[in-house]
């Protein structure tokens, strides 16, 4: 802010040593009211995306620091981790979104809301290509172009069928709300659809075979409440085709909720057993019809099962504008966007990517560790003792903390031992090791630490990592994101991003749940399923949306679910 404070009083005393009292005052002050004020422009801040990252940057980001412009073809935040809940009608649709406009209420004078959808981002002119998700202007173009200081990319991901056949037309997917109402439709359909006179034993069954492809937690959950529905609901309002009914989970690993503890995915396993939830493991779906799905398994090759419907939830993809922009920037080949661990966009200046659309690598850490290594190499051999490598090893760690840091951060083994581990299991310091094959091991490390999660909780973690970054941002005007380490410059302004695990639950059905608590914490049963009721109510973006949930879950509780097809 440029003001000139000094300026009425410095005229006052002129004009009172030359006599000329109040008037000159007077003057000096309607001089300075009819001055423009000359305010420094606020930087742009655009935010692509209004999901869990999105969201979470903005309500922590003082945007009065800021000229603050949020593009999502959505104009709500909704609470995904309780879609499953809304394909049965446990929870309805309304009451796990909150509007964005709502959200933003307080900072409505320093944020703008588009609902449009972005189809291109333009790094050379800091620019977005935005398309209205509401219809056209007058003009009848609903396109139109924002520019930005800082861009923060928080799109998500979409669906991914791995090209196969039939998935994109037959399958019901469960990604956003609209996915969950239809399948809520379409439940209650089949039910109706077998109830339908002149209808045979073989097509009921058919038509009452809910396949879901995909043992993670999203399939695991949408299973149990599938379950639940039938045996709490529905077997009461179809008692003539209770027998029919069918569910089966088609997973391609050897157990459903393989990145929970193997003891939640043996008791999960356990309990759809004896629910008589049919879990095929080993299978991978290779194409869907609009009655068959054909699965192939190492043991028994090809085999088809007749189904009713069938829901897909086996894994996410890239969005095409992430896809567009990656190859922009030359990270072809990639499935998110590469960051640092101050989660800018390799490359990019003012660009940065949170949540599912992005990943944090090393390239950089990792390109310039090996130059080190290579630099170690004096006699030009081509290789090091592993004592060596690990004397170098340690030395960076030291001289870089980060490394270290974003190591454990992640959840991953020690550094050094991963190395190790990688270039055999050989131990002995005397050990020789070519360069080359140690390339391949952190090349082995890279691709380690690129798995985290791609959950709401890193989401959430990292808009608001980001938003105290940009709150302090003009503290750091010089360089907003420091020297770079490896320069040996100095250290950086901020603090590297550090994803902290608290935990995940698994809902199983039956008022039953697992959860994989901090500190390799294990706890299933129904008493975990209180604990899955008391976090997600806390965890709800707001006061409403939290007595929406609960009220709904008494409803529940005390009615049952609807059965009603609207
Ligand atoms: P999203 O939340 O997907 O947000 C992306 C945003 O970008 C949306 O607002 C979207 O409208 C907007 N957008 C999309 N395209 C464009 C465009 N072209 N231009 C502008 N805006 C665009 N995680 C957990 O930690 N715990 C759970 O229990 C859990 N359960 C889940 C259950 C289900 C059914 C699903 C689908 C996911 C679940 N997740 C869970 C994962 C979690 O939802 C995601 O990791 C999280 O949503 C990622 O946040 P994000 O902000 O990156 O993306």
């Amino acid at each position: 802010r440029i003001s000139h404070p000094g300026v009425s009083t410095a005229a006052l005393l002129l004009t009172a040593a030359s006599g000329g009292g109040l008037v000159a005052y007077a003057d000096s002050a309607a001089e300075n009211a009819s001055e423009p004020s000359q305010e420094a422009p606020k930087k742009k801040v655009v935010v692509l995306g209004t999901g869990w990252a999105g969201t979470s940057f903005l309500k922590d980001l003082d945007c009065s620091k800021y000229e603050v412009k949020v593009i999502s073809p959505r104009n709500y935040f909704a609470f995904t981790p309780l879609l499953p809940s809304i394909t049965c009608g446990t929870v309805e649709a309304r009451s796990i979104v909150e509007p964005i406009r709502r959200m933003f209420e307080k900072k409505k004078k320093d944020v703008t809301f588009y609902e449009a959808e972005c189809f291109k981002i333009d790094a050379s002119k800091k620019a977005v290509h935005c398309r209205s998700a509401v219809g056209t202007n007058f003009d009848g173009n609903g396109d139109f172009i924002v520019d930005y200081d800082y861009l923060v990319v928080a799109l998500g991901a979409t669906l991914n069928t791995f090209n196969t056949p039939g998935v994109m037309e037959h399958c019901y997917f469960l990604k956003e709300v609209e996915d969950a109402q239809k399948i809520r439709r379409n439940v209650i359909d089949c039910f109706e659809k077998a109830s339908l006179p002149n209808i045979s034993e073989e097509e009921k069954r058919r038509i009452l075979h809910f396949v879901i492809i995909g043992g993670g937690p999203t399939g695991v959950e949408f299973a149990a409440e599938l379950h639940d529905f039938l045996v709490e609901d529905l077997v009461k309002l179809y008692p003539a085709i209770q027998d029919f009914v069918k569910i089966t989970i088609i997973q391609s690993g050897e157990h459903i909720l393989n990145m929970f503890d193997q003891r939640i995915a043996a008791f999960a396993e356990m309990k759809f057993k004896r629910d008589g939830i049919e879990v095929n493991t080993g299978f991978r779906v290779v194409k869907v019809s609009d009655d068959l799905i054909t699965m192939k398994s190492k043991s028994l090759g090809e085999v088809s099962v007749p189904y009713g419907m069938a829901v897909w939830s086996a894994g996410i993809g890239t969005r095409p504008v992430i896809m567009d922009f990656m190859q922009q920037i030359g990270q072809t080949n990639r499935r998110v966007l590469a960051t640092n661990e101050w989660l800018r966009v390799h490359e990019c200046d003012g660009i940065y990517a949170i949540g599912d659309c992005a990943s944090i690598t090393q390239r950089k850490i990792m390109e310039d560790i090996s130059t080190i290594f290579e630099m170690a190499d004096k006699d030009n051999s081509g290789t090091l003792t592993l004592k060596e490598i690990n004397d170098v090893l340690e030395d960076i760690c030291i001289r870089y903390p980060q490394v270290e840091l974003y190591m454990k951060s992640m959840h991953m083994l020690d550094t050094r031992d991963l190395i190790k581990d990688a270039i055999g299991d050989s131990h002995k310091e005397s050990m020789v090791v070519d360069i080359e094959e140690f390339k391949k091991a952190l090349r082995h490390v890279d691709s380690q630490v690129k798995s985290v999660p791609a959950t709401a909780q890193v989401a959430a973690q990292q808009g608001h990592y980001l938003a105290k970054c940009f709150n302090k941002m003009d503290q750091c005007k010089e360089q907003p994101e420091g020297p770079l380490r490896m320069t040996g410059l100095g250290r950086h302004n901020f603090r590297p991003f550090r994803y902290k695990h608290l935990g995940q639950f698994a809902p199983l059905g039956g008022e039953q749940a697992a959860a994989e608590l901090p500190g390799d914490w294990v706890s299933m049963g129904h008493s975990t399923q209180w604990l899955w009721y008391s976090v997600y109510a806390s965890k709800q973006v707001s006061w409403r949306t939290r007595m929406l949930v609960v009220s709904d879950w008494t409803r529940r509780f005390i009615f049952g679910r609807d059965s009603s097809r609207i």
